[in-house]
């Protein structure tokens, strides 16, 4: 084998220690290196120094308002699958200075920000998480207006993707057309392969220039090129899930994976603001904000400028801001959205109908985020299937 050999659209067999040296080579290249890691009860993606300490052995389990990790020792290094992080609070932070100002002599200066970071590589991205990054790019670089810290950040963004070979409760990728198999944007794409009992072995697609850059950089000693039969049998991994998601066969210990009907959609939730459903979900909604800040897609953000004690030096600060605060839909002194299920109905009706009008496709990947994490356990795909049930054809020109 020879670096020659290392190419777009080759297959390579991998070792935790040819993953190890991958990580060094990213880091080598100057990348902060991040991966999925149990931390606080989850897996969380944080800075990852070397592939032991990926979430091998352990599963998890999720349904609606419910996460839990077990152990299982049948488990492999990705079998767990996403958990509150995505790629989401890297690319757009949290909380991020977009711009810092001076006085000087009574006169306004803007002095340059540079929050990007160094060039970041994330190990472990699933293919719900490809299709959010793709929606996101179109948010915020697609058009005139480009943000220059996502821009930035984007551009030298490094992905090891992962192949899923297991759903849990609250997946429905398959129904989205978003999974489970990895389709575009990653650099690497691995798929386990291990045989029962042994180490951990991944099928490795090289799946860009820059990802052939990086394999040949691992040095790896002894690569081994996998055989069409070895290929095959990587890419009927995810084949074989997604046709036990659209059979909505359950996993061990989890209940069957949901699945939304995307039908019509657009039009049957125009067609019906002034559903009771609203009202219902609301009764139990808390307006916490969890959905939205877990969820890949969302967007939202507000913007505050900071001064310090001498007035003289000014930060403009972006932070995540949620559809379901007063705050954020607060016009002429009163929000505009001051129910719950006005706040419930405008989330839900972007997310899978008016974003099809501002950016031709859905804003919903199917990951399933916001039925895990929402503390009373409201369920996204519950909703739709209730209001296509008992249609009220109503409202259609209002828009929420
Ligand atoms: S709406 Fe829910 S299931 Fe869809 S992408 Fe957002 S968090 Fe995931
Ligand atoms: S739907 Fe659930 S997660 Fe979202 S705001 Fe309401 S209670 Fe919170």
């Amino acid at each position: 084998m020879s670096d020659a050999d290392i190419r777009s659209e080759s297959w390579w067999w991998l070792d935790i220690a040819g993953l190890d040296a991958i990580v060094a080579a990213l880091t080598r290249a100057g990348h902060r290196v991040v991966g999925p890691q149990v931390a606080d009860g989850a897996v969380v993606l944080r800075d990852l120094a070397t592939p032991r300490d990926l979430p091998l052995g352990w599963l998890d389990e999720q349904d609606g308002g419910h996460y839990r990790l077990r152990q299982d020792a049948a488990a492999g290094v990705f079998d767990h699958v996403v958990g509150p992080h995505s790629l989401k609070n890297f690319l757009f932070p949290p909380r991020e200075t977009i711009a810092r100002f001076t006085r000087t002599d009574g006169s306004w200066t803007q002095q340059p920000t540079d929050e990007t970071g160094p060039p970041l590589a994330v190990i472990g991205v699933r293919a719900c998480d490809l299709e959010a990054l793709r929606i996101q790019d179109r948010v915020f670089m697609g058009g005139d207006y480009v943000d220059p810290g996502y821009a930035a950040r984007r551009e030298r963004l490094f992905l090891v993707a992962v192949n899923c070979r297991r759903a849990v409760a609250t997946c429905f990728c398959h129904s989205m057309g978003c999974g489970p198999a990895v389709t575009h944007s990653a650099d690497l794409a691995l798929t386990e392969c291990t045989a029962a009992g042994g180490e951990p072995m991944f099928v490795c697609e090289v799946a860009s220039q820059r990802g052939a850059a990086i394999l040949a950089a691992a040095a790896i000693d002894g690569l081994v090129a996998c055989s069409a039969e070895e290929i095959e049998a990587a890419r009927g991994v995810p084949q074989d899930l997604a046709r036990r998601m659209h059979e909505r066969q359950a996993e061990p210990g989890q209940s069957r994976p949901r699945s939304l009907d995307t039908h019509g959609i657009r039009d049957l939730l125009f067609d019906n603001l002034e559903h009771p459903r609203w009202e219902q979900v609301a009764t139990r909604c808390l307006s916490c904000t969890n959905c939205t800040l877990v969820c890949p897609t969302c967007f939202c953000a507000s913007v505050t400028e900071v001064a310090d004690l001498s007035g003289d030096h000014v930060a403009r600060e972006r932070q995540w801001q949620s559809c379901f605060t007063l705050d954020h839909a607060r016009m002429h002194g009163q929000s505009v959205r001051n129910s719950t299920a006005s706040r419930y109905r405008q989330w839900l009706t972007h997310k899978l109908a008016g974003w099809i009008d501002q950016f031709d496709s859905s804003g919903c990947t199917g990951c399933g985020r916001c039925i895990t994490w929402c503390p009373v356990g409201i369920d996204i795909t519950e909703e739709v299937a209730a209001i296509r049930a008992s249609p009220k054809d109503g409202g259609g020109e209002q828009r929420p």
